[in-house]
């Protein structure tokens, strides 16, 4: 069952974020100062992230929202935070190594006219989502992978980098003495992928995803993140999603694209987390072992998230609300 608390919780800001487009487009006397933030037709930008390093990633994003800029921006500028963090242990630099040692990094993004770019197995840079912003932008694909990636951006100006962190060597150097061949399944422990959505003061919406995937993973492995559908899914008429948790699980769902394809029928973006979750879960009899998290956003501001598990929490920054930290729902 829901976590009732979280739920609540989560369920009353969900329901206190919205509506976002405010009747008549007439913006309000801008008492708080925050009301700033709305554009003249009335649009107030929201920006969504997992996970607490999620705060920082909107911050990053805020300004760029606020100040006019794209979601598209925002949720570059947003995610390439968590990107160079070495504290982050699932994403960019400080992201945990596969069973070689290697890191190996996966990212997506998307925007309002439905275009979108990806890389996967990309070694050695230390942005993957500019280098899939790059694919998006520049090449008539969608998606680039492991040396053809590298190459891409090597040839689009990105340095290549050593992204080992000395904790996420020692990480994989404990790894290799206490389990062996066994590499660990994403659980609540062990994830915290970035995915961010945003709104901004046009209406527009864009969404990015980035990550270092399953830790100790095989080589070459590539989870839901980088899979346009899976990780993500933008529809600027409908919302966006973005997933966390066993990539595994939310390819068999095609996640994100099944919360808008809910959305897109009618239900919230609350119900709408919740149903993919119940979706996973039926199609992976195991589930009890893993964590899945989803996160959307509506057109209209809304927001919505649900995982399986206790422990999944996101980033909210709307005008008038601050950037907080929430704690998603959960079926358990
Ligand atoms: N979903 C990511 C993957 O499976 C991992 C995560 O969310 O931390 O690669």
């Amino acid at each position: 069952m829901p976590d009732r608390r979280s739920f609540l919780k989560t369920s009353a800001l969900g329901a206190a974020a919205a509506p976002i487009l405010l009747d008549g487009c007439t913006p309000d006397s801008g008492e708080t100062p925050e009301s700033d933030a709305r554009s003249e037709t009335g649009v107030r930008p929201v920006a969504l992230s997992t996970w607490d390093h999620g705060l920082a990633a909107n911050d990053a994003a805020w300004p760029i929202l606020t100040g006019g800029g794209s979601a598209l921006d925002a949720v570059e500028a947003g995610v390439r935070i968590s990107e160079a963090d070495p504290t982050v242990t699932s994403v960019g630099y400080g992201g945990r190594p596969d069973r070689f040692g290697r890191v190996t990094l996966d990212a997506c993004i998307m925007d309002e006219r439905g275009r979108c770019g990806s890389v996967a197995f990309l070694q050695h840079i230390m942005h993957p989502i500019s280098v899939a912003r790059q694919v998006m932008e520049k090449t008539p694909h969608v998606m680039i992978v492991g040396q053809g990636a590298l190459d891409f951006a090597l040839a689009n100006g990105f340095e290549r980098e050593d992204l080992l962190h000395p904790d996420a060597a020692a990480a994989w150097e404990r790894w290799k003495e206490e389990n062996g061949e066994v590499t660990p399944r994403i659980d609540v422990n062990n994830h915290d992928t970035i995915g961010m959505l945003a709104v901004d003061q046009a209406g527009n919406l864009s969404g990015a995803c980035t990550t270092s995937g399953a830790a100790f993973k095989y080589h070459g492995r590539v989870g839901d993140s980088p899979i346009i559908g899976a990780g993500l899914y933008v529809d600027n008429e409908v919302g966006g999603a973005t997933a966390t948790g066993w990539g595994e699980a939310v390819i068999r769902a095609v996640g994100c694209f099944l919360v808008v394809e809910l959305m897109r029928q009618g239900h919230t973006p609350q119900a709408a987390c919740e149903l993919a979750v119940e979706r996973v879960i039926e199609k992976n009899p195991d589930w009890r072992s893993i964590q899945v998290g989803f996160l959307a956003l509506g057109k209209n501001g809304d927001h919505g998230s649900f995982c399986i598990a206790p422990g999944f929490n996101y980033a909210l920054h709307a005008p008038d609300e601050g950037n907080q930290l929430i704690d998603s729902g959960s079926r358990i």
